[in-house]
């Protein structure tokens, strides 16, 4: 098919030019006497990349599904217990990790299109009065449904019964898009992927690990091998790893960083946030349709899941949009699948590749006998983004798409 494809699904996204020129580069020996420059520019730049001075960022040759095994095998003993929200098709996976890994897991089920119940994970631990629970997991930007937790709220809901478990976040479709703030939050371990808000191709798990994190790692005694952060932490040490790494990754992680520092953390949030903002103009005010996010303050500004009238199959949808126009479109996961489909809005895009993601989903809409307005989706999200700079709060932005 002439032309590019549309890369609208959630991760893996779209990967800059910029990037992929880094990384096609002729291999080299990751032993050589240079080699150390290289992982340290990578691991160094990552840390303001997780807010963090005091924690570790280490990466491993897996998808972000790998540092969930990673932060599990390495800090916890066997048969610990965990505490983990529910509500979507990725919390729901880290929770089938968990009892697949012989962990016993305290699992709050929370309606899918609602977030992190803040006030549940309280109770929970306020009743664990003797702290058999060991973690806690949070899911800060589930992919599946386009809800985004307040990480930081379960953070003072351990701190206000003192409880001592640590604090695992799931930021693979959040980092680099939506605010994290590892030293801030108290987080011990955040797990995320190269694919998503990184900007490279999936292959690397990307994760950060706490000093509380580390030191307890050292006599956890779940079973554990490639993923050992020792082995990891020591080699690194020395700005090497412990087997071979992706040495394209590194290059492309490297680049994707200098990318990153070029425009500014704030200013990638605030650049989310914009075009999040315009793609629910298009689905409130063009589209006169519902997110499965139930309430604004879980829209999620890197994801944005679409539900379809009754009598749609959103997987139809999704066909119709990759055969006939060459959009990808994210599908709706178990529970939702055939009700909804994602467009996804994170990595490196703007408004008019987003006019294009929203064009075709309405053009795909039409056509399988959604009755939308011709044209209704993309007015409304231009006419949002003409009338704003990029630079609102995520409140703000709610409040407008309903408003208006
Ligand atoms: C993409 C994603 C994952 C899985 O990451 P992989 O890199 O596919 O292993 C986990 N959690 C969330 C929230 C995700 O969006």
């Amino acid at each position: 098919m002439a032309g590019r494809n549309f890369l609208f699904v959630p991760g893996p996204t779209n990967v800059p030019d910029r990037v992929l020129r880094a990384m096609a580069v002729p291999m080299e020996d990751h032993r050589s006497p240079i080699f150390p420059e290289l992982t340290r520019a990578c691991l160094t730049g990552l840390k303001p990349v997780f807010k963090t001075t005091t924690g570790t960022p280490i990466l491993f040759p897996s998808s972000g599904t790998g540092c969930w095994e990673a932060a599990l095998t390495n800090c916890l003993n066997p048969g610990d217990k965990v505490l983990a929200a529910r509500f979507g098709q990725f919390s729901h996976l880290w929770v089938d990790m968990c009892q697949r890994l012989g962990f016993e897991v305290e699992i709050l089920d929370t309606p899918w299109g609602e977030g992190a119940p803040v006030e549940r994970y309280l109770a929970s631990l306020a009743a664990d009065k003797q702290h058999r629970i060991k973690a806690v997991l949070v899911c800060q930007n589930e992919t599946a449904t386009g809800v985004t937790s307040d990480v930081a709220a379960v953070r003072r809901a351990m701190d206000s019964v003192k409880h001592p478990a640590l604090l695992f976040v799931d930021s693979v479709s959040a980092l680099v898009s939506i605010d994290f703030r590892m030293d801030e939050w108290g987080v011990d371990v955040c797990v995320s992927g190269s694919q998503k808000g990184l900007m490279l191709p999936a292959g690397m798990g990307v994760t950060c690990v706490s000093q509380k994190a580390l030191e307890i790692s050292k006599t956890a005694k779940a079973p554990r091998c490639y993923f050992d952060y020792a082995d990891m932490v020591n080699a690194n040490a020395s700005g090497y790893f412990p087997y071979t790494p992706s040495v394209p990754m590194l290059y492309g992680l490297k680049e994707s960083l200098a990318i990153i520092a070029e425009e500014g953390l704030e200013n990638i949030f605030a650049r989310h946030t914009h075009l999040a903002r315009g793609v629910r103009a298009a689905v409130f005010e063009g589209w006169h349709l519902k997110l499965c996010a139930t309430e604004p303050k879980w829209y999620s500004d890197t994801v944005s899941a679409i539900m379809v009238p009754d009598g749609i199959n959103g997987a139809d949808v999704i066909a119709r949009a990759f055969k006939r126009y060459n959009l990808a479109l994210g599908a709706g996961l178990a529970r939702v699948a055939g009700k909804l489909f994602r467009i996804g809005h994170l990595g490196d895009l703007n408004e008019l590749m987003l006019l294009g993601a929203i064009a075709g989903a309405e053009m795909a809409m039409l056509d399988v006998g959604v009755k939308i307005e011709p044209g209704s989706g993309v007015a409304a999200a231009q006419k949002l983004w003409r009338n704003n700079a990029p630079g609102v709060s995520k409140a703000a932005g709610a409040k407008a798409s309903i408003a208006a």
